[in-house]
Formats: C-alpha cells, sequence, structure tokens
C-alpha cells in the first residue's frame, strides 16, 4: 500500500468507484477509501450504493460512461427506456415522451445497482494505478496549502496517507463536508421510498411510468428480464412517511394488490414482489463544492428525490467536469489539486446542480399537493406536454440529462482528445 497518492477519493460507493474508473487511463495514483469491505472478487461490493435499487441512466450518462470506456461492458446488462409515460391518478391527462422523436436509440437505460457495482469493480480491479482500500474510514484530515494528509483507519490500524487532491465521494451526511465546516441546505421531505423488483403479466414494452398519486409518486421502470425470463419491472414507491409502515407490514398478495390498486392495469397484473427496501426521503445541497484541496461529489454535494431519477445522473455530470479538470491539469504538468482546478470545478457544477435540485423539488411539490385546483393544473400541464412538441422536447432533454453539455466525456469522447 502507497503512502503518497495523486488523487484518494473518501467513498466507494456509485460516485466514487466511478469517478476512478473515469480517470483509471490518466495514469494517476488513485487511492479509493471504503468503509465497508469490498467483498468477493467479482461479485457487487457490500456498499449501500450496490444494493437492491435499479437506477434510470439518462442519454446523457449512457455517453458519460461511454467516454469513460465502461459502456461495452454494461451495454448487455441495462434495459432501453423508449418511451416515458407520465400520469396523475384520479386526473385525467397523460404525457408520453418518446425516443423516436428525440432521434435517439433510447432516452435512457436502466441497470440495477448491483450489476453496475460489480461492472465498476472488474474495471478497477484491472488497473495498477488504483488501489482500493477497504475497509478502510477517514478519520480525520488536514487540507494544507500544500496537499492533504489525511489520518485513516485501516480495518483497525491508523495510517497516515498524504494526496494532491481529496474528493469527498463519501454520501449525503459527507464526514469531510462536516469536517470543513461546509454548510448543506437540507430539506425534509416528510416522504419514504419503497423500493422492490416486481413481476408483471404483460410485456413493458421498454416503456418508464411515472404515476403521481394522491401520496407521491410511483415510477415503474423496464427491466431486464428475470433469471426465469420473467418479465421484471423496478418500482419506486413514494409514501408519506407516516403511511409507510402500514404498506411494508402487508404480505406479498396484499402488497400487490394495493399497488394494482395504486397504478391500475397498464402493465397487465403484477404477479410477484422481490425483496422490499424503503429509505427517508430528503433534499440536501452543499452550499460550496470545493474547498482548498478538496472537491465534492455525489450525494455529498446533492442528495435528490428520487422522483426523476436525476441523482446519479447529476453526479456523472460532476465526475465528467472532474475527471476532464484533473486529467488536462496532469498533462499541462500543473497542479491538479490546485485552486484553478478547483474553481473551475466550483463554477462549472453551479448552474446544472441549481437547475436539477429546482426542477425535481417542484416536481416533488407540484405533485404531492392534494388541493383540487392544483390536480386540474397539473392535469392541464401534461395534456400541454403531450401536446405540445416543443414543451415536451424541452423536458424530454432534461430528463435525457443532455441540457448542459461541455466535458468531453459529456460528449461521449475519451479524456485524452485534444479539444
Ligand atoms: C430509492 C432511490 C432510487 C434512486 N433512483 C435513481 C435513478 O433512477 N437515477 C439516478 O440517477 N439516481 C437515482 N437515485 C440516486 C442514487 O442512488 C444516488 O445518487 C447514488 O447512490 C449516490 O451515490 P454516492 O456514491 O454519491 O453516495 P453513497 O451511495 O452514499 O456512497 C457513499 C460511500 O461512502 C462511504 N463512506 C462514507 N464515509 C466514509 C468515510 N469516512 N471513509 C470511508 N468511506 C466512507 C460509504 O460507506 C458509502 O459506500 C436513487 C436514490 C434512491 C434512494
Amino acid at each position: 500500500m502507497r503512502t503518497h497518492y495523486d488523487i484518494l477519493i473518501v467513498g466507494g460507493g456509485m460516485v466514487g468507484a466511478t469517478l476512478a474508473a473515469a480517470l483509471a487511463d490518466t495514469g494517476l495514483a488513485i487511492g479509493m477509501l471504503e468503509a465497508r469491505p469490498f467483498g468477493v472478487p467479482g461479485e457487487a461490493p457490500p456498499s449501500p450504493s450496490f444494493d437492491d435499487r435499479s437506477i434510470a441512466l439518462s442519454w446523457g450518462s449512457h455517453r458519460i460512461l461511454a467516454g469513460a470506456g465502461l459502456w461495452e461492458a454494461l451495454r448487455d446488462e441495462v434495459a432501453p427506456i423508449r418511451q416515458i409515460h407520465v400520469s396523475d391518478r384520479g386526473h385525467f391527462g397523460a404525457a408520453r415522451i418518446d425516443h423516436a422523436e428525440e432521434s435517439v436509440e433510447a432516452l435512457g437505460y436502466v441497470i440495477e445497482n448491483r450489476v453496475m457495482g460489480r461492472v465498476l469493480m472488474q474495471a478497477l480491479a484491472e488497473r495498477p494505478n488504483v488501489e482500493l482500500i477497504a475497509p478502510a474510514t477517514l478519520v480525520d484530515f488536514d487540507n494544507a496549502e500544500t496537499g492533504v494528509t489525511a489520518e485513516v483507519d485501516c480495518d483497525g490500524q491508523v495510517r497516515q496517507l498524504t494526496a494532491d487532491l481529496l474528493v469527498a465521494a463519501d454520501g449525503t451526511g459527507s464526514p469531510v463536508r462536516r469536517r470543513l465546516g461546509i454548510h448543506a441546505v437540507t430539506g425534509d421531505y416528510g416522504q419514504a421510498a419503497l423500493i422492490a423488483n416486481v413481476g408483471v403479466s404483460a410485456p413493458h414494452r421498454h416503456v418508464a411510468y411515472e404515476r403521481f398519486t394522491d401520496s407521491g409518486p410511483l415510477a415503474l421502470l423496464p427491466m431486464t428480464p428475470g433469471p426465469e425470463g420473467e418479465t421484471r419491472c423496478s418500482l419506486v414507491w413514494t409514501h408519506r412517511s407516516a403511511e409507510l409502515a402500514r404498506t411494508e407490514a402487508l404480505d406479498d398478495a396484499a402488497f400487490l394488490a394495493a399497488l394494482q390498486d395504486r397504478f391500475g392495469y397498464r402493465l397487465g397484473r403484477f404477479t410477484r414482489v422481490g425483496r422490499r427496501a424503503s429509505y427517508p426521503l430528503a433534499l440536501t445541497r452543499s452550499t460550496e463544492f470545493a474547498r482548498r484541496r478538496v472537491a465534492i461529489v455525489g450525494n455529498a454535494a446533492h442528495t435528490l428525490h428520487p422522483v426523476a431519477g436525476q441523482g446519479y445522473n447529476l453526479a456523472l455530470r460532476d465526475v465528467a467536469l472532474l475527471a476532464e479538470l484533473v486529467s488536462d491539469a496532469r498533462r499541462a504538468g500543473g497542479d491538479i489539486g490546485g485552486i484553478a482546478v478547483l474553481d473551475a470545478y466550483e463554477t462549472g457544477r453551479a448552474a446544472d446542480t441549481r437547475d436539477v435540485v429546482r426542477y425535481t423539488d417542484a416536481l416533488v411539490r407540484l405533485f404531492s399537493n392534494g388541493s383540487f385546483a392544483l390536480g386540474h393544473a397539473r392535469a392541464a400541464g401534461l395534456l400541454a406536454v403531450d401536446l405540445v412538441g416543443p414543451l415536451r422536447h424541452w423536458l424530454a432533454r432534461q430528463n435525457m440529462g443532455i441540457r448542459h453539455t461541455g466535458p468531453r466525456l459529456a460528449r461521449g469522447l475519451p479524456l485524452d482528445t485534444i479539444g
């Protein structure tokens, strides 16, 4: 194990691991600290990032993953989303966004987090310049002018590691952000997401459904076929926190009946449900994305409501920009953790993050409101989206994660492309 790294990434969840993979070709010495053990080689690590959830990757994210050289390994593991169908339970009106109209193969892709974890770990295992350090917890650090000194608990042994750049990919509660005294704006939605994989009797035809109900939004995403070839969808069912326990307590048959009642029969009958898990939902937005020799990415910088499936997609754009700035600084013989890189990162991520946080937050508040008048306004809005081409196109681009382009990875180009 080294004692000095060019980059020390704290957190080996979805975002930390993707950043390490995106930077692997630069030749930089990268250390990735993860508090949980990485588990059995070739399998998904037991980090909470790689659990039973599925993630909807936007079209833009697929380009970033392609630029990072990961798409080849992911291609056969994803289910394409060809249409997005948005409806409001109890109100007339639905909006449909179709891939053909946007001239893309798919609006996005669905992948199981566990599978994503396996692919990322396989990609990292082959890289001699990337060291996975786990179980290892960052205990404390000092971010001096010239570099970072980190105190790390490596499975009971305390070690001192140094780095030119420390990246906080340590999740919503980010110990690094707290240690730096960076304020985070937070808001509790009073909601929780219940997730599970469900079997359906009708083909999903690669449609992603978002249905707003009086208790909160419900999403069903098309998945690859199950082990016995069955048609599966990934369910994200938002509940008011106070009502979650009641649904959690239902046995499988009663759960499927309740889901059928909420969603209707667009996917035929719900035939089975896999393991269920729930997540409390809150908004967290860091007021700063960088400090001296430290960059903040992913959930540590912004944790969103999953209503529009934007959290990891937004984080991938953090990864794309930071990886480009670091790689360019390295090629120019500059300081990869210097003020020029960190200022450009902070400035470059501001507008996209602000827009996505606002869009997601507005969507939750608009569709969680039971008011009669608002219900009609929503129905009119959905109808307008369905009928008005430019509005639909704007919404499609928002969901496809391509309103903000820029870094080479976001254009699907490798980091070593010139220009
Ligand atoms: C129900 C649900 C559905 C979602 N669906 C979508 C979707 O469809 N599309 C989408 O884009 N996003 C989605 N998201 C969001 C997405 O899951 C997150 O954006 C993503 O998981 C964030 O990953 P992360 O690596 O930033 O954080 P985390 O997953 O929290 O990982 C942080 C890691 O850091 C480690 N760590 C923390 N502190 C330390 C320390 N001191 N030392 C060492 N290690 C440490 C932790 O052990 C952990 O492994 C969804 C979220 C939820 C809850």
